[in-house]
């Protein structure tokens, strides 16, 4: 047998092993699997995000809170000063009452933006404890599949080393040269090699120039210049 046959029943053999590799990887199995993991990782990422929102709240009443004690003090000050020095004139006690107002309704303002964020932070309670709740069921899903695909993965792996010993062992008798060609090409597309279909090559139906068919016929493989794949006769 010459080189190009042998290379071609290298091919044979490898693309065997490729078809059961792209099984693998389509494994209606492994897809769910992926599909649980993408759901879990979101759920994770949604989780983190309400207890930054939570925390963030959290936060935001501690200052309300600050700021409720600091009118609290105003307003303290303010009866005070009515008190030490009352005022004589019905603008001063105009002015005074205005203040007083003024003050208690930016007290009840905290306070009503306080009881909105609590709420708000209860909603995220909850949202959390649903997502946790869900979470955890579809993590035993994913835990009850995985087994099961570990099964199917491990007797994948033994079909798949099988084929690529029997490839490596078509492949043993090609020159370094021609394997290191099939390989290089093989980056690009697959199957490398591709037989002369009259005048078109066998992998992209181009066709080929005289010159370039007479090479082929002739037992010298020319690379299409439309797919790279090596043509031989
Ligand atoms: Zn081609």
């Amino acid at each position: 047998m010459n080189q190009l046959d042998l290379l071609w029943e290298y091919q044979q053999a490898d693309m065997e092993a490729e078809r059961q590799e792209n099984t693998m990887k389509r494994s209606p199995t492994r897809q769910r699997l992926l599909k649980y993991q993408e759901y879990l990782r979101e759920q994770k990422a949604a989780n983190v995000h309400l207890e930054e929102e939570v925390h963030a709240m959290s936060d935001r009443i501690d200052a309300l809170k600050d700021a409720i004690a600091h009118t609290e003090d105003q307003l303290k000050a303010l009866h005070g000063r009515y008190e030490a020095n009352r005022p004589t004139s019905s603008e001063g006690v105009q002015s005074f009452i205005q203040e007083t107002q003024r003050l208690i309704q930016n007290i009840s303002g905290y306070e009503q933006e306080i009881r909105r964020i609590r709420k708000d932070a209860m909603d995220r309670d909850n949202q959390q404890r649903d997502i946790l709740k869900r979470a955890a069921s579809v993590r035993s899903d994913y835990d009850k599949l995985k087994e099961q695909y570990d099964v199917e993965y491990k007797e994948n792996m033994e079909k798949l080393e099988g084929l690529r010993q029997a490839a490596a062992e078509k492949g043993k008798d090609v020159e370094a040269s021609y394997m290191e060609k099939y390989k290089s090409i093989r980056q690009h597309i697959m199957p490398p090699l591709a037989q002369l279909s009259g005048d078109q090559c066998g992998g992209c139906r181009m066709s080929l120039p005289s010159a370039v068919l007479r090479s082929v016929r002739a037992g010298t493989p020319v690379e299409c210049e439309s797919c790279g794949r090596l043509i031989i006769r």
